[in-house]
C-alpha cells in the first residue's frame, strides 16, 4: 500500500468513528480529498484506492490536473477556493460541484456559464449530471476578511440559485476561524446546522460541506455530510 493509500484509509476509520460515535450511519459522509498543490500522480493514488470526489481551490490548477486526468472519467472536481465571476465559465465546464458561491452575482454568473457549457457540449460531468451542484459558503463567525456570505444575506444567495435552471442547490458550507484548539470550530458547525434548519432544513439543503483535517470530528457530531480533507490524505503542503 502507498502512503497516499495508508493515509486514507486511516481518514475513513476516523470518519467511520465520529459518524457512529454520534449515533450516524457513516455512509451519510462522504469525503472530499483535497489535493490542492499535490501532483496528478497522489490524485491517481487515492483515485486507485476507490477515491472519486477531489477538491481544488485555484481554477488553474484544477483545469491543468482535469487535463492530466481526463482518462479517469468518474472523477468528480469539487470547487473549494475563492471564486472569481471571470473564472466560472471554466468552472462550469470541469466541476461537478461547487462549495463557495457566496453572492447573488456569482450565482448568476455561474448558472448562466453552466447553460453556456452544456449548450456547448463542453460539459465534463457527464450527460446525468448536467447540473452544477451549488454549495452557499456562509461565513459563521463573522470575521471581516473571511470570504463567505453573511447568515443575514442567505436567504437572497439561495434564492438566486433557485432560479438558476442549469444550478441544483444542494447545501451549506462553512471554514470556521482559525484557532489553537480544533474543538473551537464546533460551535461555528453548529451554527451552520441551525442556519441550514432555518432555511429549509435538510429537504432544501441536503448537503453541509464542513470539517478539514484537524476538526473533522467535531463537523461528524455536528452533522456534516461531507469533509474536505488534504493533509490528513496527501500529507503537509509545502
Ligand atoms: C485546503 C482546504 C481544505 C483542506 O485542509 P486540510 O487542513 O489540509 O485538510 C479544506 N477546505 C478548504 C476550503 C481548503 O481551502
Amino acid at each position: 500500500m502507498n502512503d497516499v493509500a495508508a493515509r486514507l484509509d486511516d481518514v475513513r476509520r476516523e470518519l467511520a468513528d465520529a459518524a457512529r460515535d454520534s449515533g450516524r450511519d457513516p455512509a451519510e459522509v462522504r469525503l472530499v480529498a483535497v489535493s490542492k498543490t499535490k501532483s496528478a500522480r497522489a490524485i491517481r493514488d487515492a483515485y486507485a484506492a476507490s477515491q472519486r470526489d477531489f477538491g481544488e481551490n485555484y481554477v488553474q490548477e484544477m483545469q491543468k490536473k482535469a487535463a492530466e486526468l481526463a482518462d479517469l472519467p468518474d472523477l468528480r472536481w469539487h470547487f473549494i477556493g475563492h471564486l472569481q465571476r471571470n473564472k466560472a465559465k471554466v468552472v462550469a465546464q470541469i466541476a461537478s460541484a461547487v462549495h463557495t458561491v457566496d453572492s447573488e452575482r456569482l450565482a448568476k454568473e455561474l448558472g448562466k456559464r453552466t447553460a453556456e457549457a452544456a449548450a456547448e457540449g463542453a460539459k465534463a460531468r457527464g450527460p446525468s449530471d448536467a447540473r452544477l451542484r451549488v454549495f452557499v459558503e456562509v461565513n459563521v463567525g463573522g470575521e471581516a476578511q473571511k470570504t463567505g456570505c453573511a447568515p443575514a444575506e442567505l436567504a437572497a444567495v439561495l434564492a438566486a440559485i433557485e432560479s438558476e435552471p442549469a444550478l441544483s442547490l444542494v447545501g451549506l458550507m462553512t471554514v470556521p476561524p482559525y484557532t489553537d484548539d480544533p474543538a473551537d470550530s464546533r460551535a461555528p458547525f453548529d451554527r451552520l446546522a441551525r442556519l441550514r434548519d432555518e432555511h429549509g432544513g435538510a429537504a432544501r439543503l441536503p448537503e453541509l460541506s464542513m470539517g478539514m483535517t484537524r476538526d473533522l470530528r467535531y463537523a461528524v457530531l455536528a452533522g456534516a455530510t461531507m469533509v474536505r480533507v488534504g493533509t490528513g490524505i496527501f500529507g503537509e503542503r509545502s
